[in-house]
């Protein structure tokens, strides 16, 4: 949450004097106790600031990385996934690398004839498949890719830093969004990777979460 150069300041007043009235915050601004009233209300509400009656405004002594951590619990995945490229299990691996430079992605899903996760293509799946070899055409992507069910998934209403998460202790650049169809079987609705969660960091720095 950005504060208000006001805010500020009021937030300053209350960690060094604190407790502290309203009356005497207003008159240390220069302004009445009406003027400050939305700002006080604002600080109660978000938490920066308790008011005991009688006793006045502290400071509830909430840091900046409670603050960050309170933002991060509000992002999940459907806020920051991209859309997923898929290709078929009976597709050969070179008509995979060309999918993956005309969509200019790094991770492809493979799916089964009724359209289930089936698989994970990554760059160097594609590269190790293709070393020294002429036949690209005739590798079917099902004997090279990573399978079902040793694919790490999460679905949109998870959080961002789980995603992040599964990311780093996987050491894998994307996760397949998916929707439980019942029976083990998912259906690929996204992607998330390295990339849109950086973006999640672009996004804190600037203010503009989602
Ligand atoms: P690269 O292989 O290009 O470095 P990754 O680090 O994403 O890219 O992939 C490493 C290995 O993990 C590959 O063999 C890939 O098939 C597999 N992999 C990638 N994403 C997943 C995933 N979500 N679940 C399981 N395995 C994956």
């Amino acid at each position: 949450m950005e504060l208000t150069e006001r805010q500020e300041t009021i937030l300053q007043i209350v960690k060094d004097n604190g407790p502290i009235t309203g009356e005497h915050i207003a008159d240390r601004l220069s302004l009445t106790r009406a003027t400050l009233r939305p700002d006080l209300a604002i600080l109660t509400m978000s938490g920066f600031l308790e008011a005991r009656p009688r006793v006045g405004y502290y400071y509830t002594g909430k840091t900046d990385t409670e603050e960050l951590n309170n933002q991060l619990q509000k992002l999940t995945v459907k806020h920051y996934q991209s859309i997923a490229v898929v290709v078929s299990e009976s597709d050969s691996v070179y008509d995979a690398i060309c999918t993956m430079f005309l969509e200019d992605v790094g991770t492809l899903f493979v799916v089964d004839k009724q359209g289930y996760l089936a698989g994970v293509l990554s760059r160097k799946d594609l590269l190790r498949a293709s070393l020294g070899r002429q036949d690209t055409e005739a590798i079917p992507v099902s004997i090279i890719m990573t399978r079902m069910p040793n694919i790490t998934i999460c679905k949109k209403e998870d959080l961002v830093v789980y995603a992040a998460t599964k990311l780093i202790e996987r050491q894998i650049d994307a996760l397949p969004v998916v929707k439980d169809a019942g029976g083990e079987k998912y259906e690929v609705v996204g992607r998330i990777t390295k990339t849109n969660i950086t973006k999640v960091l672009v996004d804190l720095a600037n203010n503009q979460l989602f």
